[in-house]
């Protein structure tokens, strides 16, 4: 086996969400990895703000931050075309990490939150896929990595709409390996359980948010955005003939 201290040398990868928590913490392990990173979503200042932090480090490759709404096919189509403008090639590894989250009892009618959920978690990674998909395929190598969840495996209360997106991001992903494995595609879908990001702060339901978010363990065993980025890291150095289809990643103290 032959191992580099930058795996990732000459490869572009795609990271949306990468403003806050996760996302953030995976375009930061992709870029030491060596790659090129497109750093994506809606709040384009922290996007900037992370690019010229993670472009510091010595021998970086260039990371380019675009905004994007990822409910937004044009959106899509233009962050995607955009970042390999910028990164000089077509996108080896697309990282559809943006997610939404709202904790409510399916009887408060929180049509709004559902809508969100469905239109970011779901849409979103249809759009990724018909905008890199094509070009993947064509080459014969491409990876999409997806943030799915826990949530993706067994339903949790409070959370039936956001566990069911999660399924489906599940199902799509099985389906996009089960077709395009012979043709080079790898899919990895990440599931982590609790994470210390700020996806929970927006939910507004604050009877839901006493009713079901009190967590098993205290937030400090929870685990951090960089233990997620490890294990999508993993994935995108694995060898060739490898492929890592599902990371089931929680806190240790979280063992079913
Ligand atoms: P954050 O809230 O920190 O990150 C969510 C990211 O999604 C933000 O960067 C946000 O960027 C982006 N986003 C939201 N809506 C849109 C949109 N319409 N278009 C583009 N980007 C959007 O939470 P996490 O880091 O925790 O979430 C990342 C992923 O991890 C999600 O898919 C989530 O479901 C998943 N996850 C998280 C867990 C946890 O415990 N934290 C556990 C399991 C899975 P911006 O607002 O700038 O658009």
């Amino acid at each position: 086996m032959t191992t580099t201290a930058k795996p990732l040398e000459g490869k572009i990868a795609v990271v949306t969400g990468a403003s806050s928590g996760i996302g953030a913490a995976i375009a930061k392990g992709l870029s030491e990895a060596g790659a090129k990173v497109g750093v994506g979503g809606r709040r384009l200042d922290r996007l900037k703000g992370l690019a010229a932090q993670l472009m510091t480090a010595k021998g970086a490759a260039k990371v380019h931050a675009c905004k994007v709404d990822v409910t937004s096919r044009e959106d899509m189509e233009t962050f995607c075309k955009e970042c390999e403008e910028n990164l000089g090639g077509p996108i080896d590894i697309f990282v559809n990490n943006a997610g939404v989250m709202f904790y409510g009892r399916l009887e408060a009618m929180r049509e709004e939150q559902w809508h969100r959920e469905l239109n970011v978690n779901c849409k979103g990674l249809l759009h990724a896929a018909a905008c890199v998909l094509p070009g993947m395929l064509a080459k014969g190598s491409g990876h999409i990595v997806v943030t799915s969840s826990d949530a993706g495996r067994k339903v949790f209360p409070g959370l039936a709409n956001y566990s069911a997106t999660k399924f489906f991001v599940e199902a799509f992903c099985q389906g996009m390996r089960l077709e395009n494995a012979d043709k080079g595609l790898k899919v990895t879908t990440i599931q982590p359980g609790d994470c210390k990001t700020e996806l929970s702060q927006l939910t507004t339901d604050e009877e839901a948010r006493k009713e079901f978010a009190q967590p098993s363990q205290a937030r400090e065993f929870w685990l951090d955005p960089e233990d997620v980025a490890g294990a999508v890291l993993y994935a995108v150095t694995a060898p060739n003939h490898v492929g890592v289809n599902e990371v089931l990643i929680e806190p240790r103290g979280a063992p079913a």
